[in-house]
């Protein structure tokens, strides 16, 4: 009986101990689906429910710019499925090999082109030092019509995994997508109010949101935690001679000080949050219907 019992303390003790450097451990009959951006994580949770485990790790910052550990790397590689973003995001992808029988490149079958990146100031320091955006913009899920053929994607690469569970599969992505055009047709509602006038983005990531709205976004590359310098402002006051914004997008509220100086020049700061990464509390469509609202009572009151 005692030994039975000490078998029994072990067999728990082992299972509750999880050190982060082990493998994952899915439910048996489970799918493992990595994804390295939250959008994708979350498109892939509602889809495929619980026949899936959706692994998206703990990123301090931006996982577009995200340095994996080789544990970290481990764990993508052990995955049934990795969603990718394509459009040159996540830059580690570069320096780990990924199986490519398991990699399902979600935007390999936009009909638009993907889009370069223009970027009017270059050098902020961030929390993650300093980063650039030159070559291909990735924040394709801002064109909701986009999003949702990333979650297409990912509904097709899940059928062909788990091709008796298509029906509910395709359930799941039915009930995504009724929601994705319901917001998209809310965000049209606003970017039709607006217009050609001028917008300033804080950071290169509103392009796929500019083209797929017909909105006039320019953008600079501040971060919300970092007062421009100088220079910054100086840039800033150029680019609103040709480009009168009177709003600027930031992906996070902006820290005080900043939207005090932005306000002196009369430039209200607005948040529309791209939300590659996990949201502290709401998911990716309720922070998506957050941004829509914000930007659609347009200025805050000065
Ligand atoms: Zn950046």
């Amino acid at each position: 009986m005692n030994r039975f019992l000490s078998f029994f303390l072990a067999v728990f003790f082992w299972a509750g101990c999880k050190p982060a450097g082990k493998p994952l451990r899915v439910k048996p009959g489970k799918l493992l689906v990595c994804a390295v951006n939250y959008p994708l994580a979350y498109f892939a949770e509602r889809i495929g429910g619980d026949l899936i485990e959706v692994h998206f790790p703990k990123i301090d910052g931006d996982p577009a710019f995200w340095k994996p550990s080789r544990v970290d790397i481990r764990k993508f590689q052990q995955a049934d499925v990795i969603l990718l973003n394509g459009a040159t995001y996540a830059k580690w992808r570069g320096t780990a090999s990924l199986p490519d029988s398991k990699t399902v490149d979600t935007s390999a079958d936009f009909q638009d082109p993907l889009l370069p990146v223009k970027v009017e100031v270059e050098h902020q320091h961030g929390k993650e030092g300093e980063h650039s955006h030159a070559g291909t913009a990735f924040t394709t899920w801002l064109d909701l019509k986009q999003a949702g053929q990333q979650a297409k994607a990912i509904r097709d690469a899940l059928v062909k995994r788990l091709p008796d569970s298509q029906p509910i599969l395709d359930e799941n992505f039915s009930a995504l997508n009724k929601e994705l055009s319901e917001v998209e047709a809310e965000l049209s509602e606003v970017a039709e109010k607006f217009g050609q006038t001028p917008l300033v983005g804080s950071h290169p990531v509103y392009q796929y949101l500019a083209r797929g709205y017909d909105l006039n976004i320019i953008s600079v590359h501040w971060e919300p935690s970092v007062m421009p310098d100088a220079a910054g402002w100086e840039a800033l006051s150029n680019l609103r001679k040709k480009h009168p914004a009177k709003i600027m997008l930031w992906e996070e509220e902006p820290a005080k000080e900043i939207v005090e100086k932005l306000k002196e020049l009369g430039v209200a700061s607005v948040v529309f949050n791209p939300c590659g990464n996990r949201h502290r509390s709401l998911d990716w469509l309720a922070v998506m219907r957050t941004n829509i609202s914000r930007l659609g009572a347009g200025p805050p009151k000065q």
